[in-house]
């Protein structure tokens, strides 16, 4: 977690903090306290070999020992509280930004199909643009409210037994005009009678956009992405295959984690948040399943999910 345990400049500039309240320095302080503390009653009680003197030390050790303890728990009590009005900050002002968003998307949606035929070419494109970016800020705000949700346990989900294979149809409805976009097949492949599975509809459609929208955006040149659905022992296993340009091999243990971006998709793909799988890894584990991935680095990528079956 901490950059390096024993370099406190970086630890201090990386946590935001002075020196003397990064965890390494007021463990160091506090190992060497309690050295001092031990040598000065081995140097009284070789001297003065006394009972008296004995209880002394012993207060004087429970003394500053309980001292440090509490300077240790005033620190991490003020993270944590750092870290909540991180939170509650960051979901205010999402949700501050959703109305207007909305509002936007809204009127762009107005404008679009009603007065369509009076814009020109240009004006059209502009039109488009000003969407296209407005719903990426959607989703972002969506993704920074999930995840202060994640973060404040707040996250819940309405489970029921969900079509799998519908939810991937509506998903891959939506995202058809991305991959045409940049000339990539998406090829489907479900069995006959798939069970129902035991999920939150919309959010695993959240689970699988953010899976089909990696798989394409992270794709440089046209090629194709296969959504492909097993019935495997009790339930269900969803896999999306691309051809992508992978990930490395040395920052596959991080696919998870919040923020997370590789080197090389970062180079290429500068609009990402890292968010979306962390949200999705979520979903899925509360939902009782399991996310997980292979991936070759200029060869492809499948993220695989597995949901258990609807008893419903
Ligand atoms: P975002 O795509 O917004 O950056 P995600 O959490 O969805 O966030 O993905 C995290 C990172 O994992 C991406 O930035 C990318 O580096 C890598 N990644 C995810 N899916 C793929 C994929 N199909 N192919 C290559 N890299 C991927």
């Amino acid at each position: 977690m901490f950059v390096n345990d024993l370099d406190v400049k970086k630890q201090a500039e990386y946590l935001g903090v002075s020196l003397w309240r990064t965890p390494s320095m007021l463990f160091i302080l506090m190992g060497t306290i309690i050295i001092i503390v031990m040598l000065l009653v081995y140097y009284l009680f070789k001297n003065y070999n006394s009972p008296e003197a004995l209880i002394m030390s012993e207060v004087v050790i429970v003394i500053v020992l309980m001292s440090i303890g509490n300077f240790i728990i005033r620190n991490v009590e003020e993270m944590a509280k750092i870290n909540k009005m991180k939170s509650e900050f960051i979901s205010i002002a999402s949700h501050q930004l959703k109305t207007p968003l909305s509002e936007i998307n809204w009127e762009i949606e107005l404008l679009l199909s009603r007065n369509m035929e009076g814009l020109n070419q240009k004006q059209l494109e502009i039109v488009n643009n000003v969407s296209d970016s407005s719903n990426k800020m959607t989703r972002l705000v969506s993704d920074l409210l999930d995840v202060t949700r994640i973060d404040q346990g707040r996250f819940f989900l309405e489970m029921e037994g969900v079509n799998i294979a519908e939810a991937i149809k509506e998903v891959v409805e939506n995202n058809q005009f991305l991959a045409k976009n940049k000339n990539i097949e998406i090829k489907l492949n479900f069995p006959e009678n798939l069970p129902a599975v035991l999920a939150d509809k919309k959010k695993i459609m959240i689970v699988i956009d953010n899976l089909l929208s990696n798989a394409i955006k992270y794709m440089k040149e046209s090629g194709s992405v296969e959504i492909k659905t097993q019935k495997e022992g009790d339930g269900v296993v969803v896999s999306v295959k691309d051809n992508g340009m992978g990930i490395p091999k040395y920052q596959q243990d991080k696919v998870f984690q919040k923020f997370f971006r590789s080197d090389n998709s970062g180079r290429y793909q500068t609009t990402g948040t890292g968010l979306g799988l962390y949200i999705a890894k979520n979903i899925i584990e509360q939902s009782g399943g399991k996310i997980w991935f292979e991936s070759e680095e200029n060869e492809g990528s499948t993220f695989y999910f597995s949901l258990a079956k609807s008893a419903v």
